[in-house]
């Protein structure tokens, strides 16, 4: 039987507590958006509410704006109604005598950290480091379905989006029509800038849509992805408008062949530096090494980069439940670029996908 938004949510700050537990930590306060939203259910607006978790209590700290919806998506969570950030009211619901306190080191800024230590008027806090990225990387049940949900969503607004890749077409419309599409088959909205770079912009791994036009010869990438209940899609395909340089052509198919051996090769429980390795020398061997400068992917879910790196220097594992990209690309200067990026995860010892209904040939419009 399904879970329901209550078990589900306790079932994860138990998950912390047991973290708490063994490192002797009696309360944590959470602060992150995406922590806050991954324990309690809170889909407002990231950084207006926080939450303190004791062994028996979870409290969810919301002002006004916000206190009938974290009534209605927190119900595991006892609502108190007062700002994120009003360390007297968090203060009241501390335990007595001088808890060993829990905070998000990586997310507090160092002025609210000072508040808080001023107005709780003791000195026991405790580093959570990635204690909540570390259980928000592994996905359960729920949040895979999102996440295949707004894969899925991405991938027939970007089928739908192809017709119109025509000579003279600015790069911003074919963004907004694509993001316009994935609205209107269900996205709340994009999980990020849309990227699309055509022509010698395609270099640019990062390049924001902009008033270039495309034209008749060049390739244009697409990095995009769609936000659904609050979880990313991220994927990237690369389209040729008309016969493209043979040089791309070339470059474009080194690209596919290191991603698609780069899936191959996933096995749940391999270090991100493996995987990076095994697409990285792919390029390398073909002599196009210098041109692949970014990690071969990383991890996504609530956030568009979150937990997992699939870089050179990773030493995160990538376990079962872990989404994470695969997207190796060649960028060279006053030439062009290429990036494939597809999102993929492992269940039960089945690779998944979640991306893969949108082809990957080399399309020639
Ligand atoms: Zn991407
Ligand atoms: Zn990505």
């Amino acid at each position: 039987m399904k879970e329901t938004v209550f078990e589900m949510t306790k079932r994860r700050t138990d998950a912390l507590r047991t973290y708490m537990q063994e490192k002797k930590i009696d309360v944590s306060f959470i602060c992150s958006g995406p922590g806050v939203r991954y324990l309690s259910g809170f889909a407002g607006t990231p950084g207006d509410a926080s939450l303190l978790i004791t062994p028996e209590k979870a409290f969810i700290f919301t002002d006004s704006r916000y206190t009938i919806q974290a009534g209605e998506q927190c119900p595991y969570y006892e609502l108190r109604s007062a700002a994120a950030w009003d360390f007297s009211a968090v203060k009241e619901c501390l335990p007595a005598g001088n808890p060993a306190v829990g905070f998000e080191n990586r997310e507090i800024s160092y002025n609210s950290f000072t508040r808080m230590k001023n107005t709780f008027g003791f000195d026991n806090f405790v580093c959570l480091e990635t204690a909540v990225a570390d259980l928000r990387n592994i996905k359960d049940d729920w949040e895979l379905d999102n996440i295949r949900i707004a894969c899925r969503i991405a991938c027939d607004s970007i089928a739908e989006t192809v017709p119109y890749i025509k000579d003279g077409v600015r790069e911003l419309d074919l963004a907004t029509e694509l993001e316009y599409r994935m609205k209107k088959n269900g996205a709340s909205g994009p999980s990020f800038d849309t990227i699309v770079a055509s022509g010698v912009r395609g270099a640019l791994p990062h390049g924001l849509a902009s008033e270039k036009t495309v034209k008749n010869g060049e390739m244009i990438t697409f990095d995009f992805g769609s936000l659904y209940n609050g979880y990313c899609s991220d994927m990237t395909r690369t389209f040729a408008l008309g016969e493209p340089d043979p040089e791309m052509v070339k470059i474009y198919n080194i690209v596919l062949e290191a991603q698609l051996t780069a899936i191959d090769a996933y096995r749940p429980g391999m270090r991100g530096a493996d995987l990076d390795k095994i697409a990285r020398d792919i390029i390398a061997d073909h002599g196009y090494g210098k041109y692949f400068g970014h990690g071969l992917g990383h991890g996504v879910g609530l956030e568009i980069h979150e937990g997992v790196g699939v870089g050179r220097n990773s030493g995160s594992v990538l376990s079962e439940r872990t989404v994470f990209s695969i997207e190796p690309g060649i960028y060279i200067e006053n030439l062009g670029g290429v990036r494939i990026e597809d999102l993929i995860t492992c269940l039960g010892g089945v690779k998944e996908i979640l991306t893969a209904t949108s082809p990957k040939a080399l399309t020639i419009l």
